[in-house]
């Protein structure tokens, strides 16, 4: 019986195809839509859409919302600071939000370090901004990627994601300067070995990739996504960054953490450096950062990010008031309501019937994730892992015409991820995770009917995460 879930229409309704036809016309299609809903309002992990139907929110608009839809003390925070002023520009007048939010992200990103902080619009301009303060500081040009990572869709970000098709599509020439390692991808590992028991070849490749394809001290900094998000929830296992971070170190390479969908309880931790206890020299935010006003963070070292001289960074919008007020209010939301902890106790629930998932349906290749960070992804063939892009296209239509709303995600496009609010009830959960598991299994009947007695080969489940090698220490 479903209580959360309640559909008054077929999934999209006659007004959100209304909708959706106005915006064909008005909205070029490169701007997609992974959902033909359109939206009335939204509570905590509820999604109103404009045909009165109410679906349980597993996407968080792309990790967005882990404080919840429109928390009421986050609306308060911004409806206060509206009615006061909207707007300086921080380089024109300063703004009190502006300041405290910037020593609150001093206080909560990992390293015990003097730090600083200032604000832009997106993550894929905090990235950017972090690679140009890199650069000022150590003057060498060179930035490290990886495959399958996402970091934003402007023209440096574009270069240092991964995945061609879309988000490369036909938009070069791009950046130079910009060398790429294959990652941890233990399921697909490059180097075709089985983790444990590998001797984490992915991490000691780095010295050998300074021998073969670029002069360590022509590099600023390492990027790394700690876990990668648009690539699939990936999760390296425990060794992997202390082995990278110390190279680097040696080097005199920073590490910069691009935690915008990573951070902010997501993993179950606030950051999910913490888990490896990296202390990035940069770490850059977003996403949840502010309930969904478009802010982004970048904190680090304070002598590194003093590199660059006074005037060459910043902007019009970076840190609006409301914005910061709104991030404020946020991470007053995460210390009272201990959201980390929460997102432990989601990801256990999701994760538990992922691996019964796993147990019943041979599509399911791979179940992993760290916190409220989980995911499957799915293959036409345990043995081959052949990519079953098309099967979780049709789990994700299934699920919003049933009323879950959730996204799919990694290079082959065959990932289904969990970015639900975390202040989502244990109700919902089950609610949504009934729904997902009634779709995969029915996807997966139609896509590739199973044999009476199907094998199931080891490994069901990626590298669990800790013990940590180490604790990150906070600034007080
Ligand atoms: N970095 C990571 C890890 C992301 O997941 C994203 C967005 O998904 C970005 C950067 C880009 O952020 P934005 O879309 O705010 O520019």
């Amino acid at each position: 019986m479903k209580k959360h879930i309640v559909l008054k229409t077929p999934v999209p309704g006659p007004r959100s195809m209304e909708l959706l036809e106005a915006r064909r016309a008005a909205v070029p299609r490169g701007v997609s839509n992974i959902t033909p809903i359109a939206v009335a309002r939204g509570e905590g992990a509820i999604i109103e859409d404009v045909d009165g139907n109410r679906l349980i929110d597993f996407a968080g608009g792309i990790g967005v919302l882990n404080a919840g839809h429109a928390p009421p003390a986050v609306v308060r925070a911004v409806q206060q600071q509206a009615e006061k002023y909207l707007h300086t520009c921080f380089s024109v007048a300063l703004n009190e939000p502006y300041v405290r939010l910037a020593e609150a992200m001093n206080r909560i990103t990992p390293g015990a370090f003097a730090k600083k902080t200032f604000f832009v619009n997106s993550g894929a301009e905090a990235v950017e901004n972090a690679v140009k303060i890199a650069r000022s500081h150590t003057r060498r040009a060179g930035i490290i990627c990886f495959e399958d990572a996402f970091h934003g869709r402007t023209l440096l970000g574009m270069s240092l994601t991964s995945k061609t098709s879309p988000y490369k599509d036909h938009f070069g020439p791009y950046a130079p300067d910009i060398h790429r390692m294959p990652y941890a991808y233990c399921y697909r590992c490059p180097w075709g070995k089985k983790f444990p028991g590998c001797n984490i070849e992915c991490g000691h490749f780095l010295t050998d990739f300074f021998k073969r394809y670029v002069e360590p001290d022509t590099v600023a900094a390492l990027l790394i996504e700690p876990i990668l998000g648009e690539g699939g929830f990936v999760v390296p296992p425990p060794e992997y960054y202390p082995i990278l971070t110390k190279i680097c170190r040696d080097h005199g390479i920073l590490v910069i953490a691009d935690e915008v969908q990573t951070g902010f309880g997501r993993t179950g931790r606030m950051w999910a450096s913490e888990h490896y206890a990296i202390e990035p020299d940069i770490l850059v935010t977003a996403k949840s950062l502010a309930a969904g006003l478009p802010i982004a963070s970048i904190t680090g070292r304070a002598e590194i990010m003093d590199a660059p001289m006074e005037g060459s960074i910043g902007g019009t919008f970076g840190g609006n008031p409301v914005a910061a007020a709104a991030a404020l209010a946020v991470i007053e939301q995460f210390e009272k309501h201990n959201l980390p902890e929460r997102a432990r106790k989601v990801g256990e629930k999701v994760r538990a019937r992922f691996e019964g998932l796993w147990k019943k349906c041979p599509a399911v290749g791979n179940v992993r994730g760290a916190g409220a960070m989980q995911a499957i992804e799915f293959v036409r063939d345990r043995t081959t892992k052949e990519p079953a892009k098309d099967l979780v296209r049709d789990i994700v239509r299934l699920c919003y015409e049933r009323g879950l709303v959730v996204l799919s995600a990694g290079t082959y496009g065959n990932v289904i991820r969990t970015l639900m609010p975390l202040v989502i009830t244990d109700e919902q959960l089950e609610e949504g995770l009934d729904v997902l598991e009634g779709a995969v299994l029915e996807a997966a009947q139609a896509h590739m009917p199973a044999p009476a007695e199907t094998p199931l080969p080891v490994p069901a489940v990626g590298p669990a995460l800790g013990p940590v090698t180490g604790e990150a220490k906070h600034a007080t």
